[in-house]
């Protein structure tokens, strides 16, 4: 496992561009206009990566289209987080196969976490020779390079699978056109939960510069981004790969301070190192969204040991009491693992307590699956799937009272909302946001989009709100 961290040197991001430049003229030798799919898997994290494999593949002269079969440069930007996520990659990267077959020139690339792992590459370089390109999350940087040697020999590409974890900045990123928009602030995981691979795929902690974030995110305020979230697998742990930088409430409350109308939120966080600091500078800060997501997995102490995760149930209640004194209306969401290796009906019962004391507006649930390369995955004493099944069944039915109970909660008032987009599958009405996340549905025209509106809540789903826009 490589622990190096570093940040790459101007010369080496330049390098890029002059590949970038040189697969451009390549692809103009074709007298056509050649086109880019990108399909993204996972995490918000693959999310602003894609945004960078966009902004190279436009660098480059592709035109970005919105299906494989238009595309002349295919590239499905993974997940590894769960062995089912895996298979359903190789299924698709199977289905390309006749793709490439209908148009030789067909470029296939696999990126980002699967693409670090030693078996996936072997399983490729076997029994895919149609994926041309096979490139790591910290070795994305290195793409333009990597495709103009596929381009100019024909030859299949790999990058190392244990890539240093690099800070790579300045190189072009293209952004979805929205109001929301990914910031992301630091890469990589030193906490080694032990179910979870994204330590040995995305490599060891290393934070961006205050400046270069400061830098983005008012850039993307002049874009007219107006929901701005600050990413890494653990922002709280920001700046503390290296002395002096600044921690990430300090960043918070100086990301909050850009002038202009906006919301700014962070995730994931970790409860060992979220504290008053943390909370303070969100309750001081009124650009600071009221929604803090933090993942507790487990209620049972012996259970969090196992897992690694590094506080006990007690800590987690003292953090969230904490919270909600500072913000009495915090929406707080997170994540459950349920049928960890070893959870006894009595740590399950834990976990269940826990829930109903916190109450949580919304529960990201996940029954336990072994991750091949996880500490976890080689643990005894697995939990049967009918007992996993059957303890998965009773959460949800408690969880979901619960959030349906606290979105009637809002039934007959009015709240604010930042109108993003488009109701999905509902002609005339707009979807929007409150300050905590939570999701509105109203009746309402497209010159709402991106703006701030009140709107009176008349009915709620488990999840969601619904309403009409309040009178002035
Ligand atoms: S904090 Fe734990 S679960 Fe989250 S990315 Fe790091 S190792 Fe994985």
């Amino acid at each position: 496992m490589n622990n190096k961290v570093r940040e790459l040197a101007r010369e080496e991001v330049n390098g890029q561009y002059i590949y970038m430049e040189r697969v451009r003229e390549l692809l103009a030798a074709a007298g056509k206009t050649l086109y880019c799919y990108v399909e993204t898997y996972g995490c918000q994290q693959n999310e602003a990566d894609s945004e960078i494999i966009r902004g190279m593949a436009v660098e480059m002269g592709y035109a970005l289209c919105d299906s494989a079969d238009k595309a002349d440069f295919i590239v499905l930007n993974t997940c590894a987080v769960r062995e089912n996520a895996e298979n359903r990659v190789f299924g698709n990267l199977g289905a390309l196969s006749h793709l490439k077959r209908n148009k030789p020139d067909l470029i296939i690339a696999l990126c980002g976490c699967m693409a670090a792992e030693e078996h996936v590459q072997e399983k490729v370089k076997k029994s895919f020779p149609h994926v041309a390109l096979v490139v790591s999350s910290n070795a994305l940087w290195q793409l333009p390079s990597l495709l103009y040697s596929v381009l100019l020999t024909g030859r299949r590409a790999f990058s190392e699978t244990d890539a240093a974890g690099v800070i790579a900045e300045g190189l072009p990123k293209l952004r979805d056109r929205g109001v929301k928009g990914w910031l992301p602030i630091m890469y990589g995981c030193n906490n080694f939960c032990t179910y979870c691979i994204v330590p040995y795929v995305r490599g060891r902690e290393r934070s961006r510069k205050k400046e270069d974030i400061l830098a983005d995110a008012r850039a993307m305020l002049e874009e007219g981004y107006k929901d701005i979230t600050l990413l890494g697998q653990n922002v709280n742990s920001y700046g503390k790969d290296e002395t002096g930088k600044a921690r990430f409430p300090e960043l918070l409350r100086e990301v909050a301070a850009l002038p202009g109308d906006f919301r700014v939120r962070f995730m994931t966080s970790h409860p060992k190192d979220a504290g008053e600091e943390l909370f303070s500078a969100m309750a001081e800060s009124p650009k600071v969204a009221k929604h803090l997501h933090l993942p507790f997995q487990a209620g049972s102490d012996a259970v969090l040991k196992r897992m690694n995760r590094g506080y006990t149930a007690e800590h987690y209640l003292s953090l969230v009491r904490k919270a909600r004194s500072l913000m009495p209306n915090l929406v707080l969401t997170s994540d459950v693992i349920v049928g960890f290796p070893g959870e006894t009906e009595e740590d399950f019962q834990k976990t269940l307590d826990l829930i109903q004391e916190v109450r949580y507006d919304a529960l990201f649930t996940f029954l336990y699956s072994p991750r091949k390369g996880t500490p976890a995955a080689k643990m005894e004493d697995v939990v049967p799937e009918e007992v996993k099944k059957e303890r998965f069944a009773r959460l949800l039915e408690i969880q979901n009272r619960i959030s349906a109970e606290i979105h009637q909660s809002y039934v007959g008032k009015t709240v604010q909302v930042l109108v993003d987009g488009h109701a999905e599958g509902k002609e005339g009405y707009l979807s929007a946001r409150t300050d905590g996340g939570r999701l509105v549905v109203f009746p309402g025209g497209d010159e709402l989009i991106g703006r701030w509106v009140g709107v009176e809540v008349t009915d709620n789903t488990t999840w969601s709100l619904a309403g009409r826009l309040a009178a002035k």
